[in-house]
């Protein structure tokens, strides 16, 4: 069992404002939002990163996908929104469990936004 925050967060062991919750999808509103609708989808399966996934990880990372554009038509993104991974030390990674930002609001989001 990982002791990482967002395991952490998918097992209510620190609280979250959470959004969506399926078998295998958690997604939660970011605590530092950077634009007005910004939520974290994550895989309730412990991935570090992207650049840590493998084979076993595709069904998961499927319906990571799904439930995200589910997830930002249901925030209110009907016109789109960005979705961005951030990936090591390089993609300024700070949670080691891969997660899914989801970014929407004004309208067009700013070019450069990181997350
Ligand atoms: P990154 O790893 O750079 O893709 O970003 C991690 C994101 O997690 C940041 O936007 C943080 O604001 C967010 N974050 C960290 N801890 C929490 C928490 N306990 N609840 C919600 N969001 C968090």
């Amino acid at each position: 069992m990982s002791d990482c925050v967002f395991c952490r967060i998918v097992r209510g062991e620190i609280p979250s404002k959470k959004v969506y919750e399926d078998e295998h999808v958690f997604a939660f509103h970011d605590i530092h939002p950077a634009a007005p609708v910004h939520v974290l989808v994550v895989p309730k399966v412990h991935v570090d990163s992207m650049a840590h996934l493998d084979g076993e990880h595709e069904a998961a990372m499927g319906r990571l996908m799904v439930a995200a554009g589910r997830i930002a038509r249901e925030q209110g993104c009907t016109d789109g929104f960005r979705t961005i991974v951030n990936t090591g030390r390089v993609g300024l990674q700070e949670v080691y469990h891969l997660h899914l930002h989801i970014l929407g609001g004004p309208d067009p989001l700013p070019p450069m936004l990181k997350r």
